[in-house]
């Protein structure tokens, strides 16, 4: 398994700790624009288990494409993820959309329009929009991630929960977007990812199928040892749920007992690779 959105420990040990406990054979390190030179260590100390990075860096600053045009010309793999507080379809986004179709790597985006906390805040906002952005640039690889996102998955999201538990009504235009625009993929970590395959049984086994090759695995954990231990859903109440667990394992517990053998294959190792324009290692 390769987990697509793991953000970097500081230390290799740290990291590996993590990817060992889960089970996972290597991870592509989703960090920050000033943490590059680190990522570029983890994959020269073992190739096998890092297989490549996304940046990312605050999109209001004027540099900001600038900065990570370079950090892709240096070695980056994408942009991500991008967790700020705009408007998906705001100017800051859409500059960043049209370098990453420059550069033909994909974006990785962080849609929240509920606060988990007071302070908190929301993300990339109006997703309910976003199928003019996926028209509007159809070079651009978007990966949609967390709550947002996943909620819009069943046709009568209001933009009021930030993990709905309800059975999902059918035709949700997240569900929808993935079949009609070739260019948009989901990254399915997070609890925002784990609660959408959990929450209505009978729509798990046929929605990996149908979207087979647009989805892809990932973690977005950050306890300590791929067991649960430490914080792993610290500061976020609504992701109780999996308080104590590790999000990479319950994931990969879900698609296993929804995905034949070779569709497990494919979302938790060779979209990734595709998508992310990975080399695939052999362990
Ligand atoms: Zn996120
Ligand atoms: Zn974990």
């Amino acid at each position: 398994m390769i987990d697509c959105h793991f953000h970097p420990r500081p230390t290799l040990e740290a990291n590996l700790a993590h990817l060992n406990g889960s089970g996972c054979q290597a991870a592509y390190l989703l960090a920050r624009l000033t943490a590059a030179d680190d990522m570029k260590r983890f994959m020269a100390q073992e190739p096998t288990r890092f297989a490549g990075y996304s940046v990312s860096t605050g999109v209001s600053a004027p540099d900001a494409v600038k900065l990570l045009t370079e950090a892709v010309k240096s070695g980056a793999h994408g942009f991500g993820e991008v967790k700020y507080h705009v408007e998906a379809d705001g100017p800051e986004m859409r500059r960043l959309y049209a370098a990453a179709a420059e550069l033909d790597v994909p974006v990785t985006i962080h849609f929240q329009e509920v606060p988990h906390t007071a302070t908190e805040g929301v993300f990339n906002t109006g997703f309910k929009r976003f199928d003019t952005i996926l028209k509007e640039f159809p070079k651009t690889t978007f990966v949609g991630h967390c709550d947002a996102f996943w909620a819009n998955i069943s046709a009568d999201y209001a933009t009021d929960k930030d993990y709905p538990r309800t059975p999902i009504v059918r035709g949700g235009i997240t569900d929808k977007w993935l079949s009609d625009y070739p260019n948009l993929f989901a990254d399915l970590s997070a609890n925002s990812g784990n609660n959408a395959l959990t929450r209505d049984p009978s729509f798990t086994a046929d929605f990996l199928k149908r979207h087979k090759d647009k989805l892809l695995f990932g973690s977005d954990c950050s306890c300590k040892d791929g067991h649960g231990a430490g914080i792993s859903q610290g500061g976020n109440p609504g992701a109780a749920r999996l308080a104590g667990k590790c999000v990479a394992r319950e994931t990969l517990t879900v698609l296993k007992a929804n995905t034949t053998p070779e569709l497990f294959r494919r979302l938790v190792w060779e979209n990734g690779h595709r998508v992310y324009k990975l080399k695939m290692a052999t362990a």
